[in-house]
């Protein structure tokens, strides 16, 4: 955000990255009665296990279809939830919404809820937690916290005390997008996450065999292979590219390669046939 150096009157905005300020108020007006008004859904992206092939979670994807502004990405929706707070309301909903299409699938399929660090720092927010399994009945090591290392730089300790109240309950924590933020190895010797994502960015440099990516992600595999976590690849959308993570070790595999975030009601349908209780554990 650059101030226009000319009259100093108004300001400047990089179009690809910044909203203008007038459709960001826009877009915030609209957000705030999103909910009510139901035009949030959440999609859900398979995690496939690398070995054999099969879905061991979903990760639930927030979609706001807004009848003024049409689609809007969380990309941009999210920021702005998070700027103004809203993100927590909204963040409570994605929970029990989760949860509750968690319990369609069978009992060994987890899902994956993106957590922002507002959240973390609402002092309600593990009662929310508590509340989204009781009420859809879902086990807590079904659900499965995903985070960015960026929650670790502004108040480190509450957000890793409000992580280890989510712990104790039995859920997981998974590190999102590592190796993008801050990447303070500190946190991986307190915290015991139960998957490190590798962010897409690796992922595909990889596939051009890019020398500092396969190091990158051969090191990360091994770091976390000591350090008893498992790890995902994200941005999985090529041949080559499930390859050549499955040869880095990486134990489970996401990405458009297997499938885009789709509706809930077709996640569903990918069971057809087995039963809810299958008796398995991935
Ligand atoms: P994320 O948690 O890292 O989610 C993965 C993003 O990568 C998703 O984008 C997904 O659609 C996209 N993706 C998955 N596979 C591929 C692939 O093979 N290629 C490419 N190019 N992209 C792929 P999406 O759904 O647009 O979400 C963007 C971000 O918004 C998420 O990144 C997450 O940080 C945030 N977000 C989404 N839903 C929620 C939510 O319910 N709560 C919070 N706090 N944040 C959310
Ligand atoms: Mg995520
Ligand atoms: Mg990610
Ligand atoms: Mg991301």
């Amino acid at each position: 955000r650059s101030k226009d150096e000319g009259g100093g009157k108004h300001y400047t905005f990089e179009p690809s990255l910044h909203a203008s300020a007038e459709e960001r108020r826009q877009l915030e007006f609209a957000l705030r009665s999103a909910l009510e008004r139901e035009e949030l859904v959440l999609n859900f992206q398979p995690v496939v296990d690398a070995q054999r092939e099969c879905v061991v979670s979903f990760e639930a994807l927030v979609r706001w279809n807004s009848p003024e502004h049409g689609f809007v990405s969380p990309g941009k929706f999210i920021p702005l939830a998070e700027d103004t707070r809203l993100i927590v309301p909204i963040g409570e909903w994605v929970l029990q919404e989760a949860c509750r299409q968690a319990m369609k699938w069978p009992d060994d399929i987890r899902v994956a809820v993106n957590v922002s660090g507002e959240q973390l720092l609402d002092p309600n927010f593990s009662a929310s937690v508590v509340n989204a399994l009781s009420a859809s009945g879902l086990p807590p090591h079904r659900l499965e916290i995903e985070v960015t290392e960026s929650i670790f730089v502004r108040d480190d300790s509450t957000a890793r005390s409000t992580l280890e109240q989510i712990m104790a309950l039995g859920c997981g924590v998974a590190l999102d997008d590592f190796g993008t933020g801050y990447s303070s190895l500190g946190y991986l010797r307190k915290m015991r996450f139960s998957t490190i994502k590798v962010d897409r960015s690796f992922v595909q440099g990889a596939a051009v065999n890019n020398p500092e990516s396969l190091a990158i992600i051969r090191a990360v595999v091994a770091m976390a292979d000591s350090l008893e976590m498992s790890t995902t690849a994200e941005g999985v959308e090529t041949e080559d590219e499930l390859q050549m993570v499955r040869e880095l070790g990486c134990k489970k595999i996401q990405g458009f390669y297997y499938s885009r975030p789709m509706p809930a009601k077709d996640a569903e349908e990918l069971f057809a046939g087995r039963p809810l209780d299958s008796g398995a554990v991935a």
